[in-house]
């Protein structure tokens, strides 16, 4: 393989890594896709997805804390927990970066799955009914 081959493939594959890792925090926060809220009392998991950047969505939830809006299954938790919170990087874990669309429908069906089969999530339990291609996944990558 010729060196200019070589750093093509380099430069490609660095850039895929950032863009699923995301190359900062920051930028990371910025963008949208999947996310999961983690209760700091119990450490249950609330998945979510979202078209907007995860650091609004995050500020949203908290909005609706301060003023007692149970608009989410999650809110509802913390409040019944005596609002329990702490920092967004502690909280919120981004699952999926992507664009609304098919792909975060499925990450985040998976996501509420896997928690659901843990006896460890917080959004509506009838979300999670069986499915045979992610009790596969499961068995693979538990
Ligand atoms: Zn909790």
């Amino acid at each position: 393989m010729s060196t200019w081959i070589f750093r093509g493939v380099l430069m490609v594959f660095s850039r895929v890594v950032e863009g699923s890792l995301g190359s900062s925090t920051q930028c990371k926060y910025d963008k949208s896709g999947v996310y999961q809220l983690t209760c700091p009392h119990c450490k249950m998991t609330y998945t979510r997805q979202t078209g907007r950047p995860f650091k609004t969505r995050f500020q949203e939830h908290m909005r609706n804390l301060k003023y007692n809006n149970r608009r989410s299954t999650f809110i509802q938790h913390l409040l019944e927990k005596g609002q329990a919170t702490g920092k967004m990087e502690e909280i919120m874990k981004i699952i999926h970066v992507t664009r609304k669309g098919r792909m975060p429908n499925t990450s985040e069906s998976f996501h509420i799955y896997k928690e659901t089969k843990a006896i460890n999530q917080i959004n509506n339990k009838l979300m999670a009914k069986r499915n045979e291609i992610f009790e596969t996944l499961l068995q693979h990558d538990p």
